[in-house]
Protein backbone atom coordinates (compact mmCIF):
# COMPACT_ATOMS: atom_id res chain seq x y z
CA UNK A 1 0.00 0.00 0.00
CA UNK A 2 1.56 3.37 -1.07
CA UNK A 3 2.23 5.93 1.77
CA UNK A 4 -0.44 8.62 0.98
CA UNK A 5 -3.57 6.14 0.96
CA UNK A 6 -1.96 4.43 4.07
CA UNK A 7 -2.42 7.77 5.58
CA UNK A 8 -5.52 8.66 4.46
CA UNK A 9 -6.78 5.59 6.08
CA UNK A 10 -5.64 6.50 9.16
CA UNK A 11 -7.11 10.12 9.12
CA UNK A 12 -10.42 8.11 7.89
CA UNK A 13 -9.90 5.76 10.61
CA UNK A 14 -9.75 7.89 13.10
CA UNK A 15 -12.54 10.37 11.84
CA UNK A 16 -15.22 7.12 11.79
CA UNK A 17 -14.03 6.22 15.55
CA UNK A 18 -12.98 9.07 17.21
CA UNK A 19 -10.96 8.74 20.41
CA UNK A 20 -11.83 10.78 23.88
CA UNK A 21 -14.61 12.26 21.50
CA UNK A 22 -16.70 12.94 24.65
CA UNK A 23 -16.07 15.53 26.49
CA UNK A 24 -15.59 14.66 30.47
CA UNK A 25 -16.91 16.72 33.18
CA UNK A 26 -15.41 19.34 35.55
CA UNK A 27 -12.40 20.23 33.57
CA UNK A 28 -10.20 22.64 35.17
CA UNK A 29 -9.84 24.56 31.56
CA UNK A 30 -12.58 24.34 28.68
CA UNK A 31 -12.05 26.64 25.22
CA UNK A 32 -14.10 26.48 22.11
CA UNK A 33 -12.10 27.38 18.60
CA UNK A 34 -13.61 27.64 15.37
CA UNK A 35 -12.01 27.60 11.92
CA UNK A 36 -13.73 30.26 10.07
CA UNK A 37 -12.23 29.09 6.87
CA UNK A 38 -13.64 25.82 7.09
CA UNK A 39 -16.60 25.85 9.51
CA UNK A 40 -15.09 23.22 11.79
CA UNK A 41 -15.26 23.85 15.40
CA UNK A 42 -13.80 22.24 18.62
CA UNK A 43 -14.77 22.10 22.32
CA UNK A 44 -11.96 20.95 24.68
CA UNK A 45 -11.75 19.86 27.96
CA UNK A 46 -8.07 20.00 30.03
CA UNK A 47 -7.11 19.24 33.17
CA UNK A 48 -3.41 18.99 34.84
CA UNK A 49 -1.74 17.77 37.36
CA UNK A 50 1.62 18.47 38.46
CA UNK A 51 2.64 19.97 35.41
CA UNK A 52 1.07 16.84 33.54
CA UNK A 53 -1.60 16.16 31.20
CA UNK A 54 -4.45 13.89 33.31
CA UNK A 55 -7.44 14.79 31.42
CA UNK A 56 -7.66 15.65 28.08
CA UNK A 57 -11.30 15.23 26.17
CA UNK A 58 -13.10 17.07 23.36
CA UNK A 59 -16.55 17.36 21.30
CA UNK A 60 -16.14 19.05 17.47
CA UNK A 61 -17.65 19.00 14.29
CA UNK A 62 -16.62 19.49 10.89
CA UNK A 63 -14.33 18.05 8.00
CA UNK A 64 -12.16 14.72 8.28
CA UNK A 65 -8.76 16.51 8.95
CA UNK A 66 -10.20 18.77 11.70
CA UNK A 67 -12.01 15.71 13.23
CA UNK A 68 -9.59 13.47 12.90
CA UNK A 69 -6.21 15.33 14.24
CA UNK A 70 -7.91 16.22 17.49
CA UNK A 71 -8.58 12.53 17.83
CA UNK A 72 -5.27 11.99 17.01
CA UNK A 73 -4.27 14.67 19.48
CA UNK A 74 -5.81 13.55 22.47
CA UNK A 75 -4.38 10.24 22.25
CA UNK A 76 -0.68 11.08 21.82
CA UNK A 77 -0.79 13.83 24.42
CA UNK A 78 -2.45 11.46 27.22
CA UNK A 79 -0.83 11.84 30.15
CA UNK A 80 2.26 13.59 28.73
CA UNK A 81 3.86 16.87 30.77
CA UNK A 82 3.05 20.06 29.58
CA UNK A 83 6.75 20.37 28.05
CA UNK A 84 6.46 17.39 26.14
CA UNK A 85 2.98 18.24 24.79
CA UNK A 86 4.21 21.49 23.93
CA UNK A 87 7.31 19.82 22.21
CA UNK A 88 5.53 17.75 20.42
CA UNK A 89 2.31 20.47 19.22
CA UNK A 90 5.85 22.34 17.94
CA UNK A 91 6.79 19.56 15.48
CA UNK A 92 3.68 18.98 14.21
CA UNK A 93 3.27 22.34 13.73
CA UNK A 94 6.17 22.78 11.92
CA UNK A 95 5.60 19.66 9.86
CA UNK A 96 2.24 20.91 8.69
CA UNK A 97 4.45 23.98 7.99
CA UNK A 98 6.96 22.90 5.75
CA UNK A 99 4.76 22.63 2.97
CA UNK A 100 5.66 19.21 2.65
CA UNK A 101 9.31 19.20 3.66
CA UNK A 102 9.15 17.20 6.84
CA UNK A 103 7.36 14.24 7.56
CA UNK A 104 7.23 13.90 10.86
CA UNK A 105 9.11 11.19 13.37
CA UNK A 106 6.75 8.49 13.70
CA UNK A 107 8.14 7.34 16.60
CA UNK A 108 7.22 10.76 18.34
CA UNK A 109 4.26 11.53 16.70
CA UNK A 110 2.61 8.39 16.08
CA UNK A 111 -0.47 9.04 14.40
CA UNK A 112 0.26 12.58 13.72
CA UNK A 113 2.69 11.87 10.71
CA UNK A 114 -0.46 10.99 9.12
CA UNK A 115 -1.18 14.23 8.31
CA UNK A 116 2.17 15.34 7.17
CA UNK A 117 0.55 15.72 3.62
CA UNK A 118 -1.58 17.93 4.67
CA UNK A 119 1.00 20.17 4.51
CA UNK A 120 0.85 20.05 0.73
CA UNK A 121 -2.66 22.14 1.15
CA UNK A 122 -2.34 25.56 2.46
CA UNK A 123 -6.40 25.94 2.87
CA UNK A 124 -6.42 22.42 4.91
CA UNK A 125 -3.39 23.38 7.47
CA UNK A 126 -5.55 24.95 9.81
CA UNK A 127 -7.94 22.26 10.08
CA UNK A 128 -5.29 20.15 11.21
CA UNK A 129 -3.81 22.62 13.66
CA UNK A 130 -7.35 23.68 14.77
CA UNK A 131 -7.33 20.93 18.26
CA UNK A 132 -4.14 21.66 18.99
CA UNK A 133 -3.97 25.77 19.03
CA UNK A 134 -7.37 25.06 21.11
CA UNK A 135 -4.84 22.76 23.46
CA UNK A 136 -2.26 25.46 23.19
CA UNK A 137 -4.95 27.68 24.44
CA UNK A 138 -6.30 25.26 27.35
CA UNK A 139 -3.01 24.74 28.51
CA UNK A 140 -1.73 28.24 28.67
CA UNK A 141 -5.04 29.25 30.59
CA UNK A 142 -4.06 26.60 33.26
CA UNK A 143 -1.04 27.97 33.57
CA UNK A 144 -2.25 31.56 34.09
CA UNK A 145 -4.23 30.42 37.30
CA UNK A 146 -2.31 28.05 39.39
CA UNK A 147 -2.34 24.08 38.36
ZN1 LIG B 1 -11.61 21.68 7.99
Amino acid sequence: MELESLYQEVILDHYKRPKNKTLHPNPMVQVHHINTSCGDEITLNLSMKNGKITDLSWEGVGCSISQASASVMSELLHEKSRENALTLLGEFQEMLQSKGAIHGNEDRLQDGVAFAGVAKFPARVKCALLAWMAFKDAGSRIEDHNE
